[in-house]
């Protein structure tokens, strides 16, 4: 099935799709934890350095960001001297999905438990829930077992070149970091993962599709493989070619990828993703996060996230 698939057009297709348009706006790691503090109650400049231990450069850098997306809302608590608050935006509530998505794949899969919510309430029918990746149109569950796609690539001008892959920066992660993906997760692994479902299985394919340099592609291969992300064997057609295949973790990151997509494509971009999941129903496939107790769309204010050894300090310390 694999030589089958004409690369070039999936190149296009991921090129335009709002996933990576979506990782290169808010998929860097300092990002993804910023946002990520914001629905763990931290609004406050201190409490997310404190937490994330993030150097004040960076982190006034990526709040500046957030403002200008319209993600995060400055509002003054202290007059003299002037001091901001920083309250999640609509827009960025829209992305409580996502943010479950996350929490479920690490709870399941991630090495960073702490800072965590240790289980989560769903208000409306008082159980602890898993959120659960589900089909808008059917609400059954969803998986990329369940899903074909359908490519439809944008036109040349109107595609956003992938950003070159960054270096590989090697982060110090604090036992009180709140969770996001945990450090074998970043876009490129994410956007690897979509070539790897899109049907990319070898390694010239992939570094077509993702314009990747091989230098770069076979280090990110590799660690992936060595992380449990990937798997790899020699071809059963060509034993010089290795294929690649993914595992139960990084197929389970669909949920992450796909709530993603969604929202940069709704909320951002204002645009179709030039990637369609179909479901098996036979609808165009639309996330929808649901409660695995009562089966019900969960949104942010239902949920209470519940803590063994209490809330962290930073989100008690909150007093607006
Ligand atoms: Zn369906
Ligand atoms: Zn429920």
């Amino acid at each position: 099935m694999s030589a089958a698939i004409d690369v070039e057009r999936t190149r296009q297709a991921l090129a335009s799709s709002t996933l990576s348009q979506g990782l290169a706006m808010v998929g860097d790691r300092w990002t993804v934890q910023v946002l990520l503090g914001t629905f763990l109650g931290l609004k406050r400049f201190e409490q997310w350095q404190q937490v994330l231990g993030i150097p004040r450069h960076t982190l006034a850098q990526r709040l500046r960001k957030l403002i200008d997306l319209g993600l995060l809302r400055p509002r003054p608590y202290q007059l003299k001297p002037l001091r901001h608050a920083y309250h999640a935006s609509a827009k960025a509530m829209a992305m409580y999905p996502q943010v479950l998505m996350m929490w479920a794949w690490e709870k399941r899969w991630g090495g960073l438990q702490s800072g965590l919510p240790d289980a989560l309430l769903h208000r409306p029918c008082g159980h602890l829930f898993a959120p659960v990746l589900t089909c808008q149109a059917c609400e059954q569950d969803a998986e990329v077992t369940t899903m074909r796609v359908q490519l439809q690539p944008r036109s040349p001008q109107a595609q956003t070149p992938p950003t070159r892959p960054a270096r590989t920066t090697r982060l110090v992660w604090r036992s009180a970091t709140p969770a996001g993906l945990d450090h074998r997760v970043d876009r490129w692994n994410l956007l690897i993962v979509a070539a790897v479902v899109l049907g990319c299985h070898h390694f010239d394919q992939l570094s077509q599709a993702l314009g990747i340099g091989s230098s770069t592609l076979a280090r990110r291969l590799q660690n992936m493989v060595e992380s449990g992300l990937l798997r790899t064997e020699a071809d059963r057609h060509d034993g010089r070619r290795r294929r690649y295949t993914l595992t139960d973790s990084s197929r389970d990151l669909l949920g992450y990828i796909v709530c993603l997509s969604r929202w940069a494509g709704q909320a951002h971009l204002q645009q179709a993703s030039s990637i369609v999941p179909i479901h098996t129903c036979g609808k165009p496939f639309v996330a929808r996060v649901a409660c695995s107790a009562c089966r019900q769309e969960v949104h942010a204010w239902q949920v209470q996230p519940q803590y063994r050894n209490g809330q962290p300090a930073a989100a008690l310390e909150e007093s607006d």
